[in-house]
């Protein structure tokens, strides 16, 4: 079995991306917010980045997704300007 490190023992109670001091939150979390897909693998982000950036970056992503299962045909997706070397 493969044991998932956890990123808390890297946890410094600083926001992976903006290093800024990460906030307690809910009267007892402070572990800040998953910085997925920023900072895949490590480390935690504070709030102002998390709906600033991680949520924005995770929606686009998952909005690229549905767009290559909808059209699998188009890899770079929609506004993919092609130039034909030939043409
Ligand atoms: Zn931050």
């Amino acid at each position: 079995m493969s044991k998932q490190k956890h990123t808390m023992e890297k946890f410094d109670g600083r926001c992976c991306i903006c290093r800024g001091p990460i906030a307690v939150e809910y009267g007892h979390w402070k572990l800040g917010h998953n910085a997925d897909p920023i900072h895949v693998g490590h480390g935690r982000c504070c709030r102002l980045c998390n709906d600033g950036l991680v949520i924005p970056v995770r929606l686009a992503s998952a909005f690229q997704r549905k767009i290559n299962e909808n059209f699998p045909g188009n890899p770079g997706g929609a506004g993919d300007v092609r130039s034909d070397p030939e043409g």
